[in-house]
């Protein structure tokens, strides 16, 4: 049988079902599932709809005609069987999923940008049944990549929030050692970015977080500096000490979290925008003009990203992402967690 956590109800526990077991077809994979990252896109699953800001909502789950949907787009686990037109996937197999799946036909798709798909998006945990489950059903073994011998609670969160992070960052490039990089927001995906910084920029990053937790956490990951963005005067106090950031990334994405990151820029600054907490921003074009500035929008990343990740993760010592393991049964009590804002770090279920 299937065992799966499933949002039923907008806003209501998960439900518990139990479901024969599919029998993939074609070149799907079917995957017992060994462990499923907490994500804050599940919440916005749970509540039913993301936030845009000014009022503007995208419900989420397709207007709710795809409940029940079971959560869970950071998923590792093991090969359990394979469809006839599989030719890699064999049972035993340990392997991370790709969750960010399209259409496969439209332009994005077809340039490898399947997370940007503008067709019929089938993103795993998002569109179709995910990985708060004993097992999950991939359309194709190409969205299977081998962990090597990553850690798979590890591995797990490098489906979404380490490719959101590293996405985001691959956005801005190398910096020279005398530039700054500033990240707001030291969540799951934050830390991540923590974590990848250095390898990625060459750069110790500043983190600006409201939290105390989050900025002790920032600085043991390896943050040059952590800073309270709300104290009085800190973006002044900044701007000072660094003469303003050439790069920034606002991983909360709050009208005040966008403007503490575009406000630190300099001359030649780019603003990598990645969270999606419904914020909306007014600038001057002038100033932007006359400064020469940038500002990206970073929406998960791609397979190759993926890819790329997992190449870097397996030959670089990077610093741990703090993990806290939690048994399946415990999935809402571990989105209530996420939404009070008490996790530090991820929260990985295990099946
Ligand atoms: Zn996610
Ligand atoms: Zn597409």
């Amino acid at each position: 049988m299937l065992r799966c956590y499933q949002v039923a109800a907008f806003g209501k526990p998960l439900v518990l079902t139990e479901k024969p077991l599919p029998q993939p077809a074609g070149r799907q994979v079917l995957l017992r599932v060994e462990c499923c990252g907490v994500c804050h896109s599940d919440l916005h699953i749970w509540d039913g709809y993301f936030d845009l800001g000014g009022g503007k909502r995208v419900v989420a789950a397709a207007n709710g005609s795809l409940l029940p949907l079971t959560p869970g787009h950071e998923i590792t686990g093991t090969v359990v069987s394979a469809g006839p037109e599989a030719v890699q996937a064999k049972a035993g197999q340990r392997r991370l999923v790709f969750p960010w799946i399209g259409c496969g036909t439209c332009p994005p798709c077809r340039d490898g940008n399947e997370h940007l798909c503008a067709g019929a998006q089938q993103a795993i945990g998002i569109f179709t049944d995910g990985g708060y489950a004993s097992h999950v059903l991939v359309p194709d073994e190409q969205y299977l990549l081998d962990i090597g011998s990553l850690d798979p609670a590890l591995a797990a969160t490098y489906a979404c929030s380490g490719l959101t992070a590293y996405s985001a960052l691959k956005k801005l490039g190398r910096l020279h050692a005398d530039h700054s990089l500033l990240i707001v927001g030291a969540g799951g995906v934050g830390l991540n970015a923590v974590a990848l910084a250095q390898a990625m920029t060459g750069v110790a990053p500043i983190v600006a977080d409201l939290d105390p937790a989050k900025r002790a956490a920032a600085l043991q990951l390896g943050a040059k500096d952590a800073i309270d963005p709300r104290a009085d005067g800190a973006l002044k106090a900044l701007l000072k000490a660094t003469g303003g950031v050439m790069a920034a990334v606002d991983f909360a994405g709050s009208d005040t979290s966008f403007g503490f990151g575009y406000g630190a820029l300099r001359k030649g600054g780019h603003l990598v925008t990645v969270g999606l907490l419904g914020g909306t921003a007014t600038f001057s074009i002038g100033l932007h003009v006359m400064k020469g500035l940038r500002v990206s929008g970073s929406y998960v990343g791609s397979l190759t990203e993926l890819r790329e990740l997992l190449a870097l993760a397996q030959t670089t010592a990077l610093p741990p992402l703090p993990i806290t393991l939690a048994p399946l049964d415990q999935a809402t009590a571990s989105l209530e967690k996420l939404k009070a804002g008490q996790v530090v770090g991820r929260i990985v279920l295990e099946a």
